[in-house]
């Protein structure tokens, strides 16, 4: 086999899936990660469609099962916490007969890492600082590891990828702002609403706290055209702009506020998408969110392990020509991807109403059980892209 050695940057949904099933392929990989351990923060999410089948196979289900959130509804609330809708996600998923289940994000990065610790060579608190490929190899010189050759090289670093940067340009050029910021926080501590979801919506902005098994979690998201200076890494900034937009919002928001200003594990990004005409080049490919993130709504953990298989597979049965299976990776994948980035407007219309109409509609709808519920799911699914079943069609 010629292109045995592949390195992966990032340690996230996407790099840890590819580089288990790489070795299970007989390929050696390296994986470097940016952050001295896997992180922990991050909204839960859903492994679904594709992913299930991926994490059976890896046999890690009934880890994922085991760290499921067990969330069974979402209450909106109104200004003084009174219930003023509520979908019952239980009801939802069994009417679906599903098999998704929700989980922490780091808990699924660190089942993911588990699985493939052993598998793989893994550099943490490293990253790559210049790349230079020929046609037999990619030179990788490291923030900290000493310079490397490898076959090939996968960019699985995220939205903000520097694989990316490095060998396709800046990021302006294919990450797509879709008007809304978002942050999260542990609340280091069970929440008093069981296991339901609570969210609190004014007009372009909802505040939620998600039980998430004792170790709740707050989440914002404001609507917002792109901020000039944004700067992902700039903890101060965000601090600023989340106390900037929920300065006068009712609820539990002040209490939220201040905590997050005092949080040292707030994540807070632009909800984008990006959108590249080619994921790979030579003998460097891109993954998950850095080749393809479909945004907040759009499932892009279960993407990104859908992908790491299919790349994986597409490597094995083109182990000396990198270039047809990248070609093969792209057009499989891009058919799950393509239509689950076409849906998000809904998604974030049903979480995020703009206007003061659209949320008393949305919470109306919620009350209108089961059909608008169902809708409310089918929204959802549109979002994500995929099909309905027959009896839940409205
Ligand atoms: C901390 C965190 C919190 C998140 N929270 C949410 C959330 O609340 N809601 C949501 O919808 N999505 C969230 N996401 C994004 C979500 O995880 C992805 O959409 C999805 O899981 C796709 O996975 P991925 O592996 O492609 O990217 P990610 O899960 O983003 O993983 C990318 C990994 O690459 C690492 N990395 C970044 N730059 C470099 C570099 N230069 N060199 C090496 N490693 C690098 C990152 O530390 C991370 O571990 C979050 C991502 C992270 C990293």
């Amino acid at each position: 086999m010629k292109n045995q050695t592949v390195l992966i940057s990032g340690a996230g949904i996407a790099g840890p899936t590819l580089a288990y099933w790489l070795a299970r392929h007989g390929f050696r990989p390296t994986v470097v990660e940016r952050s001295a351990v896997v992180r922990s923060s991050g909204s839960p999410i859903d492994v679904r469609g594709r992913a299930v089948e991926v994490a059976e196979r890896m046999g890690i289900m009934p880890r994922i099962r085991d760290a499921g959130t067990d969330v069974i509804g979402m209450r909106f609330v109104n200004a003084n916490g009174r219930q003023v809708g509520r979908v019952n996600m239980r009801a939802l998923r069994s009417a679906a007969g599903s098999r998704e289940v929700e989980l922490p994000r780091g808990d699924l990065a660190s089942i993911l890492y588990a699985a493939s610790r052993e598998h793989a060579e893994f550099l943490f608190d490293d990253f790559i600082v210049k790349l230079d490929q020929d046609a037999g190899g990619v030179d990788v010189s490291f923030n900290r590891a000493p310079r490397r050759r490898f076959d090939l090289l996968v960019g699985a670093d995220g939205l903000h990828s520097a694989v990316r940067r490095l060998s396709f340009g800046p990021e302006s050029g294919f990450v797509r702002h879709m008007g809304i910021y978002v942050a999260t926080m542990r609340l280091g501590g069970p929440f008093e609403s069981g296991r339901e979801v609570v969210m609190y919506n004014t007009p372009g902005r909802a505040v939620a706290i998600h039980p998430s098994r004792g170790d709740a979690l707050a989440f914002f998201a404001f609507r917002s055209a792109a901020v000039p200076d944004f700067d992902y890494r700039d903890t101060g900034q965000h601090k600023r702009l989340l106390a900037a937009a929920f300065a006068d919002a009712a609820w539990r928001v002040p209490e939220l506020l201040t905590r997050s200003q005092r949080s040292d594990d707030l994540y807070f990004d632009s909800v984008s998408q990006v959108r590249l005409p080619h994921w790979s080049q030579g003998r460097i490919a891109l993954l998950g969110d850095a080749a393809s993130s479909v945004s907040l709504f759009g499932d892009g953990s279960s993407l990104a392990m859908a992908g790491a298989f299919t790349l994986a597979a597409e490597l094995a049965a083109a182990p000396n020509d990198h270039e047809l299976a990248f070609r093969r990776y792209e057009s499989k994948h891009r058919a799950l991807v393509g239509p689950k980035q076409q849906g998000v407007a809904q998604a974030a219309a049903l979480l995020i109403p703009a206007t003061r109409f659209g949320v008393a509609v949305r919470n109306l709808a919620t009350r209108l059980w089961p059909a608008a519920a169902a809708a409310m799911w089918l929204g959802r699914r549109l979002a994500r892209g995929s099909k309905p079943p027959d009896h839940l069609t409205v």
